[in-house]
């Protein structure tokens, strides 16, 4: 392992401005043991606010990205892969299944934690076993995930409401020609496009409510293009945030704006789906 203090503007592609954060890089998930167990897990920070001082540094597993093909639509990845590079590898496979994850730079680990989803689809349902370290044991083991609705929720996972960190996922694929994924591929990500910007964004701030989607309060609630020092809310989705130039804080707070003006005018209370540190 090797340990780096990194910027908060370095810890994502959102580029935010912010604090220096100490992140742990492991090389192998047995590492996991050498270090004390009130670490952070870090994906690729797609989904990820840095604002405060944080006392417990980050551990992330970026470099763990082996992916074992174990028959020809069973494979075994490890967490920290990038789901486009594993797209990438699938393809040469003829498998797809992740294609409307495309081009989200997510960790495959995170994904399956947050159980991504769009366009109707879900990655829990492609994953069949999880390997976790649970921390406050420390010690590893395996769960079998057939049973999809037993692990996989709305944007959240037996893992998120254990708070076990995922190593290792195995998953069924369909197969498909690299010509089929790369079609599927181009679709999605235009579609992705006519929705909202890729980049700069942190994707969804808040979790729809049972009632409405976020985007429809926030839109009603007049948040679209609301600009705040050097960030913005899109004016194609009210539930983005594109960054041009803020600090963590900037954003921090025109996210706490967009959530007093819906409980302003609806009355409902969002809650964030990103992860605020
Ligand atoms: C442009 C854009 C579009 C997006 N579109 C979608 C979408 O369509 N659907 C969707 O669901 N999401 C979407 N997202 C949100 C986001 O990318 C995903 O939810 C993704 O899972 C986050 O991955 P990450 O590696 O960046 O995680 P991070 O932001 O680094 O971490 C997110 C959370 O996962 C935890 N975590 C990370 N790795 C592990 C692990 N191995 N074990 C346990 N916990 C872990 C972290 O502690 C943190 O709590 C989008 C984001 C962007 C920027």
């Amino acid at each position: 392992m090797r340990i780096k203090t990194v910027k908060a503007q370095r810890l994502s592609n959102f580029n935010s401005i912010g604090r220096d954060y100490d992140v742990i890089y492991l090389k192998n998930s047995s590492e996991l043991h050498d270090i004390a167990n009130n670490f952070i897990i870090l994906g690729n920070g797609t989904n990820s606010l840095f604002v405060s001082e944080q006392s417990n540094p980050f551990v992330s597993l970026k470099e763990m990205t082996a992916v074992k093909f174990l028959n020809s639509y069973t494979i075994e990845a490890e967490a920290g892969i990038l789901l486009p590079n594993l797209i990438t590898q699938l393809k040469k496979k003829s498998l797809g299944g992740l294609e409307f994850t495309y081009p989200v730079p997510a960790t495959l680990g995170a994904a399956v934690y947050q159980n991504f989803g769009a366009f109707g689809k879900e990655i829990g349902f492609m994953v069949k076993k999880v390997t976790v370290f649970d921390k406050t044991e420390q010690r590893f083991y395996s769960i079998d995930t057939h049973n999809t609705a037993e692990y996989f929720f709305y944007r959240d996972s037996y893992f998120k409401q254990h708070q076990l960190v995922i190593t290792n996922i195995t998953m069924e694929l369909p197969t498909l020609s690299e010509h089929e994924v790369n079609d599927q591929l181009n679709a999605i990500s235009n579609k992705r496009q006519s929705i909202y910007p890729l980049k700069k964004t942190l994707g969804s701030i808040f979790l729809n409510t049972p009632e409405c989607s976020a985007g429809k309060l926030l839109d009603e609630a007049g948040l679209k293009g609301k600009v705040h020092n050097g960030a913005y809310v899109s004016e194609q989705h009210a539930n983005i945030i594109i960054n041009k130039s803020a600090s963590s804080e900037d954003i921090y707070d025109l996210i706490q704006l967009m959530k007093t003006s819906v409980k302003k005018k609806a009355n409902i209370s969002l809650k964030e789906e990103i992860f605020i540190y």
